[in-house]
């Protein structure tokens, strides 16, 4: 018995050891609570072995897998951090990765050793031992070792350090839509309040809670989401290592899934299966979104199905839930990004840190148990991210008469055109209604006259070749206020995206920073 995240899998085997805690959705293969305790053990103990200790970093570049928790339970029990790392990243993003969390040891899985073999060729790292599913080509000149060998060590006990609360227990990289990812240090004691803020959602949790943990683990929507509340919970987690509409909803039917967490872009997805109805999932009991916005036709197509659909909010730095939108305000208050969990303290502030008042915009400020404990090896940022005890989220947005936050734009985004604040999404949303824009990002670009000026980058449809710079201008004029409007629309074949689907403005600002010399007025 040693605290933190492992104490959950120690203390539900010995509850009801044979309850499945994982399924790997693609083979079915179950491992039971006491099946996941013996294994978790004998990771850690050989872990150990392998020279890893506690606070050392582990990487893992995998797909879900029973194996991706094995790792991440192996390592939380020898007080070892585990580093999930984003397998959509380039090499060289990996690289980096594994270089400033400073990993000592990288699991791979198949799939993913070219990438692996890619990273560590790039530069400098510390990774000295490399853990594999199946034998095969070496990566790099690394001494290798399988999975299953380590866990072939039954006999063996590791040593069994005491876990605080205030220990690291991953370093989850952000997902660098405003600057290079950074590693947000959360501790077992995040994961534990998070895991009390999510057992008050919906109908809660249970050990008769099951899930299926679609989104990617290098994620926390993922591990703070699918994974983690559902085994402190002693449910069952079904993992699967990629994400297909149709198998979801036969996964969901076959193990009688209660919950489920996706982002809109998957619910979308499944809620175009063409045979959707036919698939009995009469078990779901509520449903979770979050991530980005989702879109109202989304929701109320669950709705119409008696589904308890809730929209959620939250970033890597608070593990992540933060707000949530519940099932009586989901269609009321469409749009907003709902109120506080139950042990999330939420306030919204202006420059100088001073609460706004209600309707008035400003930045979102957190504290509670669940805000992680800084970015891993840069305390200037964290300084400044968590001034006054409260973590600065750098996202904007407005309070209604009962608390309902609505999100306006990321600080970051924000224009300041001629003393007035622009919203770029504001602008945005005008421009997505023109029928010849496919898709489209609002900027500032600096501006000798107005500061900043407003510039719409716009990727038109296909066919949609007719309409000129001067027309999307006028289509904005006619909407919305004359200071708000974009001054220049450059066409672009496409916008630049993160990994993970998220727009990079800031990338988009360094190659337009010149445009606003000739802008239209
Ligand atoms: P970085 O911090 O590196 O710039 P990031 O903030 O995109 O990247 P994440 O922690 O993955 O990294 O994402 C959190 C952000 O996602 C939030 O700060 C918010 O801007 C956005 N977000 C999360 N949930 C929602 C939601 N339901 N609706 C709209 N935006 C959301
Ligand atoms: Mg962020």
């Amino acid at each position: 018995m040693q605290g933190g995240i492992g104490d959950w899998i120690t203390r539900r085997a010995h509850r009801r050891p044979h309850a499945p805690a994982l399924i790997d959705g693609d083979s079915g293969r179950t491992v039971s609570y006491v099946d996941l305790e013996r294994d978790v053990a004998a990771m850690a103990a050989s872990l150990h072995e392998l020279g890893v200790r506690r606070g050392d970093r582990i990487a893992i570049l995998m797909e879900n897998s029973i194996d991706f928790v094995y790792v991440l339970f192996g390592a939380a029990n020898l007080g070892a951090i585990v580093v999930p790392i984003n397998f959509r990243l380039s090499g060289r993003e990996v690289r980096h990765i594994l270089a400033d969390s400073g990993a000592l040891v990288l699991a791979v899985s198949d799939r993913f050793r070219d990438l692996a073999t890619d990273a560590l060729a790039q530069g400098e790292h510390g990774v000295r031992r490399i853990l594999v599913e199946t034998d095969g080509a070496a990566i790099g000149d690394h001494p290798v070792s399988t999975l299953g060998e380590l866990l072939t060590a039954e006999a063996r006990r590791g040593p069994d350090p005491l876990i605080r609360a205030e220990d690291t227990c991953v370093i989850m990289y952000t997902s660098g839509t405003t600057g290079t990812p950074k590693g947000a240090m959360l501790t077992h004691g995040n994961m534990q309040w998070n895991a009390f803020n999510m057992a008050t959602v919906g109908s809660g949790l249970s050990s008769s809670t099951a899930t299926i943990a679609v989104a990617p683990m290098f994620h926390i929507g993922a591990l703070g989401l699918s994974v983690l509340p559902i085994l402190y919970a002693g449910g069952t987690v079904i993992t699967v290592r990629a994400f297909d509409p149709h198998r979801t909803l036969e996964l969901m039917q076959r193990y009688r899934t209660t919950t489920q967490f996706m982002v809109p872009a998957m619910w979308a997805a499944l809620s175009k299966v063409p045979d959707f109805d036919s698939y009995d999932v009469s078990t779901m009991q509520y449903v979770l979104c979050g991530g980005a916005p989702c879109p109202l036709p989304v929701i109320e197509f669950y709705q119409q199905r008696g589904w308890m659909f809730l929209e959620g909010f939250g970033m890597t730095e608070a593990s992540p839930n933060t707000l949530l939108l519940d099932e009586e305000s989901v269609v009321s208050h469409a749009g907003s990004v709902g109120r506080p969990f139950m042990h999330v303290d939420v306030r919204i502030v202006d420059n100088e840190d001073h609460d706004v008042a209600v309707g008035e915009v400003g930045e979102l400020v957190l504290r509670g148990p669940n805000i992680f404990a800084g970015y891993w090896g840069r305390p200037v940022e964290t300084a400044e991210a968590t001034r006054g005890g409260w973590f600065h989220t750098g996202d904007l947005g407005r309070a209604d008469a009962e608390g309902f936050i609505t999100l306006v734009d990321r600080k970051k985004d924000m224009i300041i055109s001629g003393g007035e604040n622009v919203y770029p999404i504001e602008v945005e949303q005008v421009l997505y209604r023109h029928p010849a824009v496919s898709e489209v990002a609002v900027i500032g670009v600096p501006d000798e006259k107005w500061g900043e000026t407003v510039v719409a980058v716009v990727v038109l449809g296909d066919g949609n070749n007719d309409i000129d710079e001067a027309g999307l201008i006028d289509y904005t004029r006619s909407r919305i206020a004359h200071f708000k409007c974009p001054r220049r629309v450059v066409f672009v074949d496409e916008l630049p995206y993160t990994a993970t689907g998220k727009l990079l403005k800031r990338t988009l600002r360094e190659r337009f920073t010149g445009v606003g010399a000739t802008v239209h007025r």
